[in-house]
């Protein structure tokens, strides 16, 4: 007997609505504890993604080594003068995944802890008088209208949500970073400034007004891409120019691809009753940085921890607590980063100021500590207080002629 069944009234306990980093998560965890769950993605497209993933994803998630497909053990960026500074991670890495492998792995796990996978385009979630949710969907060559019932829903159909949309109030006007990029193969002799250790980031105003530029590697690929919130900002032509300016346009583009990413979240997850999401469809993806992955997975585990709360108790506001949980956790990050995007992605000259502050040791340090473990650093208040100076001192230009 699985664990909601004697409560069954529904097709199913959960239907998961996306199965994207945070969906295949929250329908494994979910399904792992012996409910009945269902994972319906839409399928056919490969999520456009730089792929740059912390360790700590690995460790928290179970994900395999094998997963990987390059390790960068430095971040070089660079500055509007061009000035580079070298910022090597130390005893850690940034992991690279491509998301086709990866997001596919996630689903199959899910499916091997039981939850059942399903093809199609969710279109409408309603509810009845009773609590129970039906999930209206398309699926097939025919694009059939189906329906299933559940006695909760998670929405992590990522940024443009079908589900928080139909179900939240406020949803529909989430501010995003548009984002594009496009994939490459390495050539045999490679003839331009590139290293498969190494990811460059580019804080250019020309190359991006108000986020930044980049270059992962991936193995026997590259990503190279860019974003912006300004929604008249031409991201392809600009990705051409970059190409130019940095000897990638004659390399072979395997792929063109572009998606918003939302940078703020949302005030409310939950509809009161027995919907909740996660995810890009909840907007938690680091400001600054635009990291979304690991986020994505944290509240999917959060989300399903809340169902599972609330099918024990019956109690809907236990889903409150998904949004709760995830914002004790890293909204002081959050804040943070958006604080930083908002001083320093301004214009060239703080950009300028930004890449230097960036040479500090210090700097470097917390940076890295701070990405690979998710957390602030508590245990060395001295640095923080260092770095605070240190910060308002570019910030002014008191720092900008010293060396
Ligand atoms: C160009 C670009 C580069 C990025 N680079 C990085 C990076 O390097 N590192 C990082 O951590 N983050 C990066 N991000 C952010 C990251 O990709 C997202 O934050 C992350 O994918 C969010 O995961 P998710 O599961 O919430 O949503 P998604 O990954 O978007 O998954 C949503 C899923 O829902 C499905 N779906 C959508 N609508 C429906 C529907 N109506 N019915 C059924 N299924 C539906 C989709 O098929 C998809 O599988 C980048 C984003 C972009 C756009």
């Amino acid at each position: 007997m699985t664990k909601g069944a004697k409560n069954a009234s529904a097709d199913y306990d959960v239907v998961v609505v996306g199965g994207g980093p945070s969906g295949a998560t929250a329908a494994n965890e979910l399904a792992g504890q012996g409910y009945k769950v269902m994972l319906l993605d839409k399928a056919g497209r490969i999520k456009p993604c730089g792929g740059a993933v912390p360790p700590r994803l690995l460790k928290d998630f179970d994900i395999p080594q094998s997963l990987l497909v390059a390790h960068a053990h430095s971040a070089r960026i660079i500055a509007p003068s061009n000035k580079k500074v070298t910022m090597p991670v130390g005893d850690g890495f940034v992991g690279m995944v491509d998301r086709d492998q990866f997001d596919e792995w996630l689903r199959d796990r899910a499916s091997r802890s039981g939850a059942v996978r399903m093809s199609g385009k969710c279109e409408n979630v309603t509810t009845d008088y009773a609590g129970i949710a039906t999930i209206a969907f398309r699926s097939g060559r025919q694009s059939t209208r189906q329906t299933v019932t559940a006695r909760a829903v998670i929405g992590a159909d990522g940024a443009r949500s079908c589900v928080a949309q139909k179900c939240l109030p406020n949803a529909k006007r989430v501010p995003c970073v548009f984002a594009y990029h496009e994939v490459v193969k390495v050539p045999d002799i490679i003839d331009a400034d590139y290293q498969e250790d190494r990811c460059d980031v580019y804080y250019q105003g020309h190359l991006s007004p108000d986020f930044y530029a980049w270059v992962f590697p991936h193995g026997d690929h590259m990503s190279i891409g860019l974003g912006s919130a300004n929604k008249g900002f031409p991201l392809r032509e600009t990705t051409r120019l970059m190409r130019e300016q940095t000897g990638f346009a004659h390399w072979e583009t395997v792929r063109k691809e572009g998606a918003p990413i939302p940078l703020k979240p949302l005030k409310r997850w939950d509809n009161g009753r027995n919907v909740v999401v996660a995810g890009d469809a909840a907007g938690v993806v680091a400001p600054s940085s635009g990291e979304g992955i690991y986020y994505a997975m944290t509240a999917g585990r959060m989300s399903a921890q809340a169902v599972d709360l609330f099918l024990q108790t019956g109690d809907a506001r236990a889903l409150g607590t998904a949004r709760k949980a995830f914002m004790k956790a890293h909204g002081r990050v959050f804040w943070i980063l958006g604080m930083m995007q908002y001083f320093w992605y301004r214009n060239d000259k703080r950009r300028e100021r930004f890449v230097k502050m960036c040479d500090d040791p210090d700097v470097q340090r917390l940076t890295w500590e701070a990405y690979m473990n998710k957390e602030l650093v508590r245990r060395d208040p001295l640095a923080h207080v260092k770095i605070f100076f240190k910060d308002l001192g570019h910030l002014f230009g008191l720092k900008a002629v010293e060396r």
